[in-house]
């Protein structure tokens, strides 16, 4: 596919501009509105991969559709399988770039991590993505063709449905937002993914947590937290200056007041950076505030930095504080180890419970 195609790609649009621009098109051609309905069923029903798997549409209108539009499909460049089932994908978007996702079994869920941004510009010191640098933003038609794709792809070889979608792959959703929204939309109403089955992860982009609070949908919410101190969360995430934590904790409190959303707190634990057993009541006290789930995340190994993981009763300590305190927690362990299935954020967060207690949303 040409990179500098002028084909728009009909996977970026909202349900009912989606059906607008349908029904426009074929108004402008003598045809009736059904035919736009049949398009918007192939794409959201029928998983058509492009215009000729219409085979109701008669050919001459599948040849105009064609010439006009696309369905922007991602190439496969490696698919990567790890022992305990997780399967990383490595797609190529039509301009060349790169961007992963990765399929998490764990019980009767299957959870897909996407991405939102070829890079990442954020720069946290804990994140391979962030080492890397930006590239360039995701279209919500490339953020949604990773679930499309993923999905035909899971199916294929028998991993059943996706039950959980996050965004916690690549790239910080919240500074790609126009793109991030209309992919919630298209993915919530398009194809009917339910909106408390999707989490958007975030390392505290206030104007756009705000705006998940406004939305009438129950999207859940993660903040990678990872200190419950504003001068040692500026060492780990530079965005902290920007968005200092006290703003950040007022978004989520709008997040909260809006009802039925959940909140999870995302905490790496890092061997003598963030581990230190004073820190413990501190983010008791401020998930208690929020009623956040919180994650315990030992540290996983990047080439930059010779971190290393909290050991593990340091983390026990830190569970065990935050469940006095009557907080929900988990602790969990990275997945697709012997693929590398983490990629920055991912290399964070791909993760599953390793310690019997609640569910959280996302990967468990
Ligand atoms: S943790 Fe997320 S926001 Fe930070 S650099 Fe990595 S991908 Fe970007």
């Amino acid at each position: 596919m040409p990179p500098d195609s002028p084909r728009s790609d009909l996977l970026g649009l909202e349900p009912d501009l989606l059906q607008q621009e349908l029904e426009r098109f074929f108004a402008a051609r003598g045809k009736p509105p059904f035919r736009a309905r049949q398009v918007v069923r192939w794409i959201f029903e029928g998983d058509a991969q492009g215009v000729d798997d219409m085979t109701d549409l008669p050919l001459e209108e599948r040849k105009a559709l064609a010439a006009a539009y696309e369905l922007r499909e991602p190439e496969v460049d490696t698919v990567a399988r790890s022992s305990d089932g997780t399967a990383k994908h490595l797609w190529r978007l039509h301009d060349g770039e790169l961007v992963e996702s990765v399929l998490i079994p764990a019980g009767d869920r299957l959870t897909l991590c996407i991405s939102s941004q070829a890079g990442c510009a954020m720069g946290c010191t804990f994140c391979a993505t962030g080492w890397g640098g930006f590239r360039r933003h995701l279209t919500a038609g490339e953020i949604v063709s990773q679930f499309r794709a993923s999905r035909r792809w899971a199916a294929e070889e028998g991993y059943g449905p996706i039950t959980n979608l996050v965004y916690m792959g690549m790239g910080e959703p919240l500074a790609n937002r126009e793109a991030v929204m209309s992919s919630l939309t298209i993915l919530n109403q398009g194809y009917r993914f339910g909106a408390r089955r999707i989490t958007v992860s975030t390392v505290g982009v206030v104007p756009g947590i705000r705006e998940l609070a406004r939305r009438p949908e129950q999207f859940r919410l993660a903040l990678s937290l990872h200190a419950p101190d504003e001068a040692l969360r500026r060492e780990l995430i530079p965005l902290e200056k920007r968005w200092p934590l006290p703003e950040v904790l007022d978004a989520l409190r709008e997040f909260d007041a809006a009802g039925g959303k959940r909140i999870t707190f995302e905490y790496t634990m890092i061997d003598g950076v963030n581990d230190d057993p004073s820190l413990a009541p501190r983010l008791a006290t401020m998930a208690r505030d929020l009623r956040a789930f919180v994650n315990l995340i030992p540290f996983n190994p990047i080439p930059y930095r010779d971190w290393g993981a909290s050991p593990p009763d340091r983390v026990a300590h830190f569970a065990r504080v935050l469940e006095e305190r009557g907080v929900d927690v988990a602790v969990r362990e990275p997945r697709g180890r012997d693929i590398d299935a983490a990629c920055g954020q991912l290399r964070a967060h791909a993760l599953v419970q390793v310690e019997g207690r609640r569910g959280a949303p996302g990967t468990t």
